[in-house]
């Protein structure tokens, strides 16, 4: 077995404990493997150890490897900054985006989706943890940007999706991750339909299948440690 084989392995058996644990059934989180930074042959050896969705944070690097494995059948999803003169490449090549904060940029990914692909699957970006992130609208704004959303015609508002401050405490990790959920079931309290909770991450991902999580996203435990070249976008 690779080292990404047994770490894919590893992290599987942590998602199924976790989900034990919470008392759901493990097959409600699926595992996103956050491959940003690591090259293509990185990506070919996790799904030969059978995984198939995938995510991204940079637009260019994502497209290279994109175009590089497509013939292997990945689903890709876009979890980084999105700029405006980034989405109609983001529209164009992603299944799902997972960091909508605007309106303005839920619209123009709504209006550049080619329509020979299906909707593109979104979740709103929450900023939860508001005094140490700058992505994310604010909790208080998500009702009424989630509502507009919801009606664009070639976007599907799938759910939230949230980064939150970082902490070593499972109690404290938790709080954060239950205020995603919380805001989620209001929001389907007032008419939404949202099914997915992105949140948790190498370091938390424990805390956010107790809360409730139905994608898990995780790069570090896959891949290992990320080496960050400067002027990536
Ligand atoms: C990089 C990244 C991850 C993966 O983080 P790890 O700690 O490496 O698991 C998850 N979500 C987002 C939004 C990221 O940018």
């Amino acid at each position: 077995m690779t080292t990404i084989a047994s770490n894919l392995q590893a992290v599987r058996d942590a998602i199924v404990a976790a989900a034990k644990l919470a008392g759901r059934h493990a097959e409600e989180v699926s595992l996103l493997a956050v491959s940003k930074t690591f090259p293509s042959n990185a990506v070919r050896e996790a799904y030969l150890a059978g995984q198939t969705r995938f995510a991204e944070s940079y637009v260019q690097e994502a497209i290279e490897k994109i175009d590089k494995l497509h013939g292997l059948d990945i689903e890709w999803h876009y979890i980084g900054p999105i700029q405006t003169n980034k989405t109609r490449a983001i529209a164009e090549n992603f299944s799902w985006v997972h960091s909508v904060d605007r309106f303005k940029i839920a619209e123009r990914l709504s209006r550049q989706r080619p329509t020979h692909l299906p909707p593109l699957q979104v979740c709103l970006q929450v900023n939860i943890s508001l005094e140490t992130s700058k992505s994310g609208v604010e909790p208080d704004n998500a009702e009424p940007m989630a509502i507009e959303i919801s009606k664009l015609p070639n976007l599907t508002l799938r759910g939230l999706m949230a980064v939150p401050a970082p902490s070593d405490d499972f109690n404290l990790q938790r709080e954060s991750f239950e205020q995603l959920r919380k805001l989620r079931d209001r929001l389907n309290l007032k008419g939404l339909q949202l099914d997915t909770l992105s949140m948790g991450m190498s370091h938390d991902f424990s805390a956010a299948i107790a809360e409730g999580a139905t994608m898990v996203r995780i790069g570090t435990a896959i891949f290992g440690d990320r080496i960050y070249l400067k002027g990536a976008t």
